[in-house]
């Protein structure tokens, strides 16, 4: 049996061998058996149960919440030779009708499937008469009610056991979290299916978080180093600022869409059309955006606000390098966002427990952040990865290793102002009275005559800030919401104000303009030579026309990496090029002509 889905991976697909777990989870389902699919985004996971469904008998079902991207699914695999289609609400009764008469007849390998449709009595009972080669259940934390992917129809997929007992059913999902593990298991009926968890890591994702000063600005300034004509994803909180950030960058040159839940769903759905068919679109958006999106060549994710979770950020960046090649992580975070973000859970209409359970991920977030060590190893833990033990160096802190130092003295200081201020101001007015800043609210307290005015003149406003919010991301400060985010003393801070505690902070370093590196989209290309550069530029050309002519996303008729493979191999005939990754038959024949045409007409 692997054999055979060995020889489907090359022939079809193109690719000469597995992933990670890919070949067992297969070769599992091809038999029968139910799989919950734990891999991180890019990892691979569409394999897993595209090819079993080839290998099976009958039709694949898959279930997906991902309407507006079924079209370019089905698409992709038509080109390489995989006959599917999908039942979703954009088609006409008769289109509809049409595919039913398929797949009742055999004719397809694969059909995507919405939910809700999919538990229509009409649905439902097409599928007792239709040879069926198993269930897959894509994106398959939507039935997860505490997730922000929530989708009640999940729910109700428990069905399908019920129902087609026989039948193997394949749940897939890139979340890594125990308690949604659990919830998946339980609400689809999957006591009894095998766990396959593949290891977390994105190795070619570099992570940076960097201080904010001008969010925005030094974004402009990292794009403008790194970027240039790349691909990307800024996520930002709130929906105003992700309008102001796309302008921002657009009267800056880069090419910037909006995207969040405010917008009408026919510019939404514009927006994220041009995202996935043009080059180089840097798409500017609240979480909202980003599920299933499979475009691979996104080659950086920026965060402007720190996300309320490590899933969250560690999904939204997994949006980055699906196509292996090198892609960065970057976020800017300062004191502001430990304070808004603390404040909207505190502000929400949810119960007590649910809030603690949010906080306790946000401060998991802030510890992301704030540590001296390697980040990517901090990620591994945290997913309960704990096999590796290598810094990784691909991160900021593996490549520029901030120095910690023994911050007892000042964090006393600090302390120490909070409480003579009676615990009733915020971080401005405290850094003020630590600076020995005569300002006019210093004068009308007379906090000038405070022992503590002026005892931290040396430090700038920038230092004082990184440093009460690492204060905070250590408990031993609080920020009373209540009233206007005045900082209050906790139970730990007692123990270093006495000299019980000592505490180790991060130094702090002038956030510095990035060098302006190679300005094209040099970045991911550096290995080619000068001839490989003017190949694979032709080649990127020749796609985009194709796709245009296609009305696909340029990917789907290639990925980069395959156009770089191509370029590398600088093939001169039809052989030379068979055996390049992402060039299966079907491609080849189509496309191969064209392309060696192309090559050598250099
Ligand atoms: P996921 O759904 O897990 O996020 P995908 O299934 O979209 O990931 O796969 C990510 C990318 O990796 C796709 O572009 C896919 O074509 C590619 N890919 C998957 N498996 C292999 C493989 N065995 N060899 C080479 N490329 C692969
Ligand atoms: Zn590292």
């Amino acid at each position: 049996m692997k054999q055979a889905a060995l020889a489907l991976l090359q022939s079809v697909f193109g690719y000469p061998a597995f992933r990670g777990s890919q070949a067992d989870i297969i070769d599992h389902v091809v038999q029968g058996g139910d799989a919950l699919v734990l891999m991180p985004t890019g990892g691979g996971k569409s394999l897993c149960y595209q090819l079993p469904a080839m290998l099976r008998d009958g039709v694949g079902i898959v279930v997906s919440p991902l309407i507006a991207l079924m079209q370019d699914q089905v698409d992709a695999l038509a080109e390489v030779g995989v006959r599917a289609a999908f039942l979703n609400s954009t088609q006409t009764f008769g289109q509809a009708l049409a595919i039913e008469q398929k797949m009742r007849q055999g004719e397809l390998d694969l059909v995507y499937v919405a939910p809700e449709r999919l538990l229509t009595q009409r649905c439902l009972e097409l599928l007792e008469v239709c040879p069926i080669s198993l269930f897959a259940i894509d994106e398959a934390h939507c039935v997860s009610q505490w997730g922000h992917d929530f989708r009640p129809e999940y729910i109700k997929l428990s069905v399908l056991h019920e129902r087609f007992p026989q039948i193997p059913r394949i749940a897939l999902t890139a979340t890594a979290d125990q308690a949604t593990r659990a919830e998946i298991i339980s609400r689809l009926q999957l006591e009894n299916a095998l766990q396959f968890v593949s290891s977390f890591d994105r190795p070619n994702i570099r992570y940076r978080i960097v201080e904010k000063a001008s969010g925005r600005q030094q974004l402009l300034d990292f794009l403008q180093a790194e970027h240039v004509q790349d691909a990307g994803i800024v996520y930002c909180l709130s929906r105003k600022k992700v309008e102001e950030t796309a302008e921002f960058l657009n009267q800056h040159g880069v090419t910037s869409l909006p995207y969040h839940a405010g917008l009408d769903i026919k510019i939404r759905t514009r927006n994220q059309a041009r995202f996935l068919r043009e080059d180089s679109i840097v798409m500017v958006a609240t979480i909202a955006f980003g599920m299933g999106i499979d475009k691979p060549d996104v080659r950086f994710v920026a965060h402007l606000d720190i996300p309320k979770s490590i899933e969250g950020y560690y999904q939204e960046t997994g949006r980055a390098g699906r196509d292996g090649l090198p892609a960065n992580a970057w976020m800017a975070y300062g004191l502001q966002d430990v304070v808004q973000q603390r404040r909207m859970i505190e502000e929400s209409e949810a119960d007590e427990n649910y809030k603690r359970l949010q906080s306790g991920k946000l401060d998991a977030m802030l510890s992301l952040c704030e540590t001296i060590h390697c980040r990517r190893l901090h990620l591994l833990r945290y997913f309960g990865q704990h096999d590796s033990t290598q810094p990784c160096g691909n991160c900021d802190v593996c490549l520029h290793p901030p120095s910690a130092f023994d911050a007892s003295v000042v964090t006393q200081q600090l302390l120490s102002a909070i409480y003579r201020v009676d615990q009733r101001f915020a971080a401005g007015h405290v850094i003020d009275v630590l600076r020995g800043i005569d300002s006019e609210r210093v004068q009308q307290w007379r906090h000038d005559q405070l022992s503590t005015f002026g005892i931290g003149a040396e430090r700038s406003e920038a230092e004082w800030r990184a440093i009460i919010r690492q204060a905070i991301a250590l408990g031993l400060v609080n920020v009373d919401y209540e009233s206007y985010n005045a900082l209050k003393l906790t139970e730990t801070s007692r123990a270093v104000l006495k000299g019980q505690q000592s505490v180790q902070m991060r130094k702090y370093e002038k956030p510095q303009k990035p060098s302006k590196k190679k300005a094209s989209v040099g970045y991911i290309e550096t290995d080619l030579s000068p001839q490989g550069q003017q190949i694979f530029e032709k080649l990127r050309s020749w796609r985009m026309e194709t796709a245009r002519l296609h009305n696909v996303p340029a990917y789907v008729i290639f990925h980069d990496s395959t156009l770089r493979d191509i370029a590398k191999a600088n093939p001169s005939t039809l052989s030379d090029l068979r055996g390049v990754s992402g060039v299966g038959e079907k491609k080849l024949a189509t496309y191969g002509e064209q392309i060696v045409e192309l090559v050598t007409s250099l």
